[in-house]
């Protein structure tokens, strides 16, 4: 069975004084419950910090993006894959949907990134997900199919078997409009079939695939029962310990 996977992604939130606050008082909140795996995505400059601050808990760490490839060279402000592993990273989230809207990411940009992430040892996270008018339109289905064409279906079968997708509706993320349980199942079902259309039955059933859009501690249980959904990719709610906590605690 899939073991739920509970991901905070900070975005552009904490300095490392600030890290090492959270984890002071997040890790013991955490500290008994073991059904679910759990990570935390901080800023670069404080993953030194969180992974100082995690070592010998059950909590991992890992980066927010990566850049494509993992020989160093002149691309300035760009971190690589093995620059996260070597610092003490386990996961890195890839093609979130701030890239793609704010940073001109793409699918394949997307799938570039992933392949060196793997490449480096590092579990990416691959966000997928449609805008407010595309749901609206009834294009959800489709967009998510050329996201997954376009990205993830260009990894090889050993590949993908490593990889974590979260589905992420642009319209749900920080604005409190969680998607109900049913719209995320039938959702994550639909992406779960191109998985299987693409790389068979078996690499379907085992792939986690996390919900994230407002998820809280008071609407996680609900998400977390319907039979597609692995676990969630949490933004505001990762911020603080009492939130996130009650999130992995599900
Ligand atoms: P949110 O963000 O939980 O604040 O909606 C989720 C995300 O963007 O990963």
């Amino acid at each position: 069975m899939r073991t739920p996977l509970m991901a905070g992604n900070w975005k552009m939130f904490k300095t490392p004084a600030e890290t090492k606050a959270f984890f002071e008082k997040f890790l013991p909140l955490v500290a008994t419950s073991t059904h679910a795996d759990v990570a935390i995505c901080p800023p670069f400059v404080d993953i030194a910090a969180a992974v100082e601050a995690a070592a010998g808990s059950r909590v991992g760490i890992g980066g927010q993006n990566c850049y494509w490839q993992n020989k160093e060279g002149a691309f300035t402000a760009e971190v690589t894959p093995a620059m996260l592993k070597a610092a003490g990273c386990t996961y890195v989230i890839i093609g979130h949907s701030e890239r793609r809207q704010y940073f001109h990411e793409t699918d394949e940009t997307v799938l570039k990134r992933t392949k060196a992430a793997l490449e480096a040892g590092l579990i990416p996270m691959v966000c997928v997900g449609e805008l407010l008018e595309e749901r609206e339109s009834g294009r959800t289905n489709e967009v998510l199919a050329t996201q997954f064409n376009g990205g993830i279906a260009g990894l090889t079968p050993e590949e993908f078997a490593k990889i974590v997708i979260a589905y992420e509706p642009v319209w749900a993320i920080g604005t409190g409009k969680v998607a109900t349980p049913e719209i995320a199942q039938d959702t994550h079902k639909a992406i779960r079939d191109l998985v299987a259309a693409k790389f068979g039955a078996e690499a379907a059933a085992a792939v986690r695939i996390l919900y994230g859009g407002s998820v809280k501690p008071d609407n996680v249980k609900g998400l977390m029962a319907k039979p597609d959904i692995d676990g969630a990719l949490v933004g505001g709610a990762a911020l603080k310990p009492e939130d996130f906590a009650g999130v992995v605690n599900f």
